[in-house]
């Protein structure tokens, strides 16, 4: 169902987890120029009366483009030395969806998981496969080396150090796949869209698919809400977080900042898990809830203002936005 007059949204994020001020000037100065020129280029796809989906791949692809988010270039390694990425991107106006797993020579997953949804009578293609596709509609295929950086490769050898010593401990699993990137919005039809990235874990074995590109669990969006999820994967798809999330609020009638935060901050933790999610309903009120020490997150409304947050105790400006009465929460799929 179509609304009048709405006032688009887009939030993004760029991971979860351990976000220390020791950071370099030099680095939070990139990140928070990245996900300003993501949230400015995403949302001038609303602005031009373009829809959700496409604000979510442009502000994605961004991302992936830069080599500081753990999506596309500077994506991170797996134990056997490769790149292997994942994404998915959903439409909540028409539930349809589009997802990549495990391709090694694709420059934008997000785009790929685009044409999936658009090009192909399927949902998820993967590997060698998905690469097939992106050649045959005539996506060009980049060479591996494309995502490598030095910094994701020392994360690797740290990793297999670790491994050696047998070392499990949240705050390293943690550490491991930081960088994810996502996207939510809501256009000025008033429908929905919500897309993730994602190199996945540092040092994942066995052909390790996370979370990110399996509808329900790391992405997913209907005609009442959108979300997108980063964090430690195993446990967004046990508790299939971003659909858990918007069926309490589209068939239950929860607020969307009490849906986010039973899913982010009670079941994800009491499972043993961490990470954070950002959501959006389809009256434009956002939630990002986070478990972890920060999360790169950030939104744009009708202001046109790039609000980004990088740290935990950051304001990120969502607080003084209105809180959605639980009887609008949201329209009806
Ligand atoms: N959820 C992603 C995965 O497990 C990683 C992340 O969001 O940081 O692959």
């Amino acid at each position: 169902m179509s609304h009048a007059a709405v006032s688009p949204v887009l939030v993004i994020h760029g991971g979860a987890g351990v976000i220390k001020r020791e950071m370099t000037p030099a680095r939070e100065q990139a990140v928070r120029a990245a996900m300003s020129q993501a949230l400015h280029d995403g949302y001038a796809q609303l602005k031009a009366g373009k829809s959700a989906l496409d604000a979510v791949a442009v502000a994605i692809a961004v991302l992936e483009d830069d080599a500081n988010f753990n999506a596309g270039r500077g994506a991170v390694f797996t134990h056997d030395g490769t790149n292997e990425l994942d994404a998915a991107i959903m439409d909540g106006y028409t539930l349809r969806a589009g997802s990549v797993a495990g391709v090694r020579r694709i420059r934008n997953p997000i785009l790929l998981a685009r044409a999936v949804m658009e090009q192909s009578p399927h949902v998820m293609l993967s590997g060698d496969g998905a690469e097939a596709f992106a050649q045959s509609i005539g996506m060009p295929l980049v060479d591996p080396s494309y995502f490598r950086t030095d910094e994701r490769w020392q994360q690797l050898q740290k990793a297999l150090k670790e491994d050696a010593a047998k070392k499990p401990h949240a705050d390293v699993e943690t550490a491991r796949h930081f960088g994810t990137v996502g996207a939510v919005a809501l256009d000025a039809q008033g429908h929905l869209a919500a897309g993730t990235s994602t190199g996945g874990m540092t040092d994942k074995r066995w052909g390790r698919i996370g979370d990110s590109p399996i509808i329900g669990a790391g992405t997913y969006a209907n005609s009442g809400c959108a979300v997108s999820g980063t964090g430690w994967g195993e446990f967004y798809m046990r508790t299939v977080a971003a659909h858990a999330i918007c069926m309490k609020v589209t068939e239950m009638r929860v607020p969307l900042k009490r849906a986010a935060a039973e899913v982010i901050n009670q079941d994800i933790p009491s499972m043993g898990g961490n990470g954070g999610a950002i959501a959006l309903d389809a009256g434009g009120h956002i939630s990002i809830p986070f478990n972890t020490d920060g999360m790169y997150r950030g939104w744009m409304g009708a202001d046109g203002v790039a609000h980004v947050a990088l740290y935990g105790d950051e304001d990120d400006g969502t607080a003084e936005l209105p809180v959605p009465a639980p009887a609008e929460s949201s329209a009806q799929p």
